[in-house]
């Protein structure tokens, strides 16, 4: 059973490949793969385009991206149903996770693009106290987007949202698996008005995004899984291409023994089961206290016996977007059944599905020697282990190669806050869930194999830029103590300052 069928082609024409709707099968169309020598004068179009975008101003810029955002919100309903049909999620969830993000990103960034990007006068250490010191941004050039296929839309939209209000071009090489979604967001920017050569889609797998990074792009956006991830930062690393990898995750939730029961149990079900289990920073593995733990098992299974698997566009759990995740999925579980784990709920395939679903998991008697507490399941699978106390949790919490991000749940915030500090994640949420990901002014990034570099925040938009610092000289004298000729009465006297003055405890505040 797959959604992406190679199709025959003769030597010399692009690849092809027939796409399915992921729970039903029903053809979707076809992706024709773009030759390198295309991905190559994409960028090169891009270029072009990017000199003259990078002399608009950003106010200019911003009054595009609101048009884009009024488009989006006319054509919502035809952008929901592409992403529906690529991704086989419901409606309510596709609205959750792709389109109020979306709007939301191009919005903020919209508003506060000129003063994030204004020319910063920043005040100098003492030594330079005479100049004046001006930080510029400098836009990068084409910036490429590789992205996955958990979130087709979005996962475009917020890297290339901050990158072309910052004066870059895009080129974006969305995942195969759900490429119609990929398109859409060079619809909607060619819509509202951006150059055409501006905003660019190339198509294909990962010989396409392997062409994109070798065009010659001056910055890359990848997010994807860890594995893909290294080799993509290997080929930035041998062409000297920044990037930011936002990488795969097993994050764990904390359920502490006063966490407000009813919250802790909807939270963790739908931190998990959100998308189907196919989202980087859903809960994959929950701790919880054994003084509570009977209770909270008892109520996970009972609100996860509610939740509707089926196919119509209103359920809550969906088939999976890639066919191939339910191998994983069903490895995990059948590893953790063998190895002592009980299934309280689920542990199958759902066969009703034409396309590739597995039933809402939850596991108890789980341990680390099982991949389902270790490599990512990205799946409806919830398991859940019973520890002695929050020690032991953070403990096992961090016993991971992964360190995206994570959850507690306690109604004491200085604990919560205390556990957080100590949580090896790029970003902790506290009686939330994935929160950290929509919240523009927070960094966001994994640590260990969860990452490398940080997407949003306020430093995000200057991160499409170089920042270029320029100096100048305040005084106007005819020399600087430091130009020709060194004397040694000069080195004597630079001696002397620098003895007073980083000898001295009170002159060292002012440096
Ligand atoms: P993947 O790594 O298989 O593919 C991601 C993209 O990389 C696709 O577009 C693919 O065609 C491309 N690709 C593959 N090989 C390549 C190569 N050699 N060079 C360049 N590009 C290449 O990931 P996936 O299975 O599509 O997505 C699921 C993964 O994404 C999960 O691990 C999930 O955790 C992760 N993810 C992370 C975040 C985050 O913010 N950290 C967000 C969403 C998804």
């Amino acid at each position: 059973m797959a959604v992406l069928e190679p199709i025959r082609t003769s030597k010399g024409q692009p690849r092809r490949f027939r796409v399915a709707h992921p729970a039903t099968l029903e053809p979707l169309g076809e992706l024709v793969v773009t030759p390198a020598d295309e991905v190559r004068e994409a960028v090169r179009k891009a270029r072009e385009a990017q000199k003259k975008w990078a002399r608009v101003p950003v106010a200019d810029r911003a009054r595009l991206m609101l048009r884009a955002v009024d488009i989006l919100l006319e054509r919502q309903e035809e952008y929901i149903d592409v992403i529906m049909r690529d991704t086989g999620r419901g409606r309510v969830e596709t609205i959750l996770m792709e389109i109020i993000p979306a709007v939301d990103t191009m919005a903020y960034y919209a508003r506060h693009a000129e003063r994030l990007l204004a020319d910063r006068t920043v005040s100098n250490q003492t030594l330079l106290k005479a100049k004046k010191l001006v930080i510029t941004c400098r836009p990068m050039g084409v910036f490429g987007v590789i992205t996955p296929w958990n979130g087709p839309f979005v996962l475009a939209v917020n890297p290339a949202v901050p990158a072309l209000l910052a004066g870059n071009a895009v080129v974006i090489k969305p995942s195969e698996v759900t490429p119609f979604s990929g398109r859409l967001f060079v619809d909607l920017f060619r819509a509202a008005g951006f150059p055409t050569d501006l905003v660019q889609c190339v198509d294909g797998d990962g010989e396409t995004g392997a062409a994109l990074i070798e065009a010659g792009v001056d910055k890359l956006s990848f997010t994807g899984s860890t594995a893909t991830g290294r080799k993509v930062g290997e080929a930035c690393g041998r062409n000297l291409i920044p990037f930011t990898l936002e990488l795969g995750g097993k994050d764990a939730a904390i359920v502490c023994a006063d966490a407000d029961l009813d919250r802790a149990v909807s939270g963790v079900i739908s931190g998990c089961m959100f998308n189907t289990g196919q989202f980087c920073c859903g809960i994959e593995r929950v701790y919880v206290v054994e003084s509570i733990a009977e209770e909270f098992i008892r109520r996970v299974v009972a609100e996860v016996r509610e939740l509707r698997q089926h196919w119509d566009g209103t359920q809550d759990v969906s088939a999976m977007i890639s066919p191939a995740q339910v191998d994983i999925i069903e490895d995990h579980v059948n590893d953790a059944v063998s190895r002592g784990a009980r299934v309280l709920i689920g542990g199958r395939r759902n066969d009703s599905f034409r396309g590739a679903a597995y039933e809402p998991t939850v596991l108890v008697d789980v341990n680390h020697g099982m991949k389902v507490m270790t490599d990512e399941t990205f799946g409806p699978v919830l398991p859940i282990m019973v520890v002695r106390d929050e020690d032991e949790a953070l403990a096992l919490a961090n016993d991971s190669i992964y360190g995206l991000s994570g959850t507690v749940w306690t109604k004491d915030q200085d604990k919560a806050l205390a556990l957080a500090r100590r949580m090896e994640t790029g970003s902790v949420c506290v009686n939330e869930t994935s929160l950290t990901f929509g919240a523009h002014n927070a960094p966001f990034g994994g640590v260990k194999q969860s990452g490398v570099g940080r997407v949003h925040g306020e430093a995000a938009i200057r991160q499409f830029c170089h920042e270029v610092p320029v100096i100048f000289d305040r005084l106007g004298l005819k020399k600087e103590q430091n130009w020709y000729p060194l004397s040694e009465d000069k080195g004597d006297g630079m001696q002397k300052f620098i003895r007073i003055f980083y000898g001295s405890k009170l002159l060292r505040k002012l440096v």
